[in-house]
């Protein structure tokens, strides 16, 4: 199983993953935990990414790429992935179609969830409000609109990139975890049977 999720800063990706890691034995391939690790580590990866990412912005996309071309060829890839914040930008959807191809896998499907962006906010409200003063370095105000602004101007043309390539299914990400859960899985079990 082979899964892009795409959607804004706080529209559930990163708990479906968890959920899917959980249900479907798949590895949570996430770009923003990989690079906060490298943050927290202090590499030099880190160090280039750790202001870019507390203003909101894009690290550039020679970086995210060369991580995920590492952490794919891994063992535990190999059962499969959901790539949870990658690709953000055409051009690492263009680097990862060329990944894939030259290893002979293929994406079963791209699933964009959709909420609108007051709800946006109310949930990462919530979620510093939840961390106890450990909060990320990107969860403010300041940061999570700069977020959504890239996340428009950068991310969101990816959804017409996987319209056209056939692979894009949309859900609406405003209903309750499990019933977006309940979706998604059915998404998948269609894709393989497709
Ligand atoms: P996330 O945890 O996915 O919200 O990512 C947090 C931050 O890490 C983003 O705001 C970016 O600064 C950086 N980041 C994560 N994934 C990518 C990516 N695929 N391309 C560029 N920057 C990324």
């Amino acid at each position: 199983m082979r899964i892009i999720l795409l959607g804004p800063p706080g529209a559930g990706k990163g708990t479906q993953s968890k959920r899917l890691v959980e249900r479907h034995g798949v590895v949570q391939l996430s770009t923003g935990d990989m690079l906060r690790a490298a943050v927290a580590a202090g590499t030099p990866i880190g160090l280039e990414a750790k202001d870019i990412m507390a203003r909101g912005q894009l690290v550039p996309d020679a970086i995210v790429v060369a991580i995920v071309a590492d952490r794919i060829e891994e063992a535990d890839c190999a059962r499969g992935f959901i790539l949870d914040g990658f690709p953000r930008t055409v051009a690492q959807a263009e680097a990862l179609d060329a990944m894939l191809r030259e290893k002979k896998l293929a994406l079963d499907v791209v699933i964009e969830l959709k909420v609108d962006e007051a709800a946006l906010l109310a949930r990462v409200e919530k979620r510093i409000a939840e961390s106890g003063g450990e909060a990320r370095a990107d969860d403010n105000a300041e940061a999570l609109a700069k977020r959504l602004e890239v996340y428009r101007s950068q991310t969101a043309p990816l959804v017409e990139y996987y319209a056209r390539t056939g692979q894009l299914v949309s859900i609406d990400g405003m209903q309750p975890i499990e019933a977006v859960a309940a979706e998604i899985d059915k998404v998948i079990k269609a894709s393989a049977e497709a």
